[in-house]
């Protein structure tokens, strides 16, 4: 990399100028390194060492050679100034911990309220008023921002994953309720498939993340509503938010552990068919006509005589597509 020349004759390892190529240039040897490739100019290594330093002035820079670390020697500033540098350093170093400490404070409040909001919803406006007023502060200041942490964490145990497994593990358990076999229906495979199948998303997954984050918030209000159109009778507010919030978990539960099921099976079922003609007809170009149709729609009325086109070619493929079903029952 650096070039040698003939003893004696200075020569930039930088800009490769030697003492003829400039004579009026200031040289410096500023590591350790022997020879001519000591020899670098003033002017060339300013700009090498703020190349390096990238804006930061105290960064330390080396020879990339010998490694000798160089010797940057800074001359005094008067009095105010070194304090001016002191003072902005310090607000550097500080800026980072005061907008975390600023950020977790407002997560905080944001907690303090929507807990506030919460426990005014579920226990009802007065009621909750006049509890809040005459409670310990500190027992507030910690419990109110509880509750949001309280419903997402609760929001993380994954009661219907649980349940399906115990369906999916010990089918003759669950048989016993006709209920249950009604919803899920069963395979009929054994169920080591399970395990390669994971049930449970995580919090890695963003998506989930953000979706119990929203349900957990949300889970209040929605109970609070399910409470007031299905248990109306109820006067008190807080068993009527906790009646309606525990049937919206239920009813959800079932749902969603029905559709998982569904899903499920669905998977189990599916099968990679033959690449024949047949196949690509029944598959394949089905979804092509589809698209086919959807753009013609897309570019308006204006061309309805080639839309009608298409027609006479669909009845064809449906009419094919129904010998093809009857041919395939007949083979199996
Ligand atoms: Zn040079
Ligand atoms: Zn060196």
């Amino acid at each position: 990399q650096r070039q040698e020349s003939a003893d004696g004759e200075r020569s930039c390892w930088i800009c490769f100028a030697t003492d003829e190529d400039n004579c009026l240039a200031a040289w410096v040897k500023p590591c350790k390194c022997r020879g001519s490739t000591k020899w670098v100019h003033q002017s060339c290594l300013y700009r090498w060492v703020d190349e390096k330093q990238k804006g930061n002035a105290l960064r330390s820079v080396s020879c990339q050679q010998c490694q000798t670390e160089y010797i940057i020697v800074f001359p005094q500033m008067g009095k105010v100034a070194s304090i001016l540098e002191a003072f902005d350093n310090l607000v550097k170093r500080v800026s980072p911990f005061l907008a975390a400490g600023v950020l977790v404070g407002s997560l905080y409040w944001t907690a303090v309220t929507y807990g506030a909001v919460t426990f005014l919803q579920i226990v009802g406006h007065k009621k909750g008023l006049a509890l809040m007023e005459n409670g310990d502060p500190l027992i507030l200041l910690i419990g109110l921002p509880a509750i949001p942490v309280a419903l997402v964490l609760g929001r993380m145990i994954r009661w219907e994953d649980a349940v399906i497994r115990l369906i999916r593990n010990r089918r003759s358990v669950a048989r016993k309720f006709p209920l249950m076999s009604f919803i899920i229906p069963y395979p009929e495979e054994d169920e080591e498939q399970t395990a390669q199948n994971p049930v449970t998303p995580t919090l890695s997954d963003p998506v989930s993340a953000t979706r119990i984050f929203c349900g957990a918030l949300l889970l209040p209000t929605i109970s609070s509503i399910v409470g007031r159109l299905l248990f109306e009778s109820i006067e008190n507010t807080l068993h009527r938010t906790l009646l309606g919030g525990l049937t919206f978990i239920t009813v959800k539960g079932i749902l969603k552990i029905y559709l998982k099921q569904q899903q499920y099976t669905r998977r189990k079922k599916r099968r990679i068919v033959d690449y024949t003609e047949e196949n690509v007809r029944n598959y394949v170009n089905r979804a092509g006509v589809r698209q086919q149709q959807q753009q013609q729609q897309q570019h308006g009325g204006g061309n309805a005589a080639a839309a009608q086109n298409i027609q006479p070619q669909q009845a064809l493929s449906q009419q094919q597509q129904a010998a093809a079903q009857i041919r395939n029952a007949r083979e199996s």
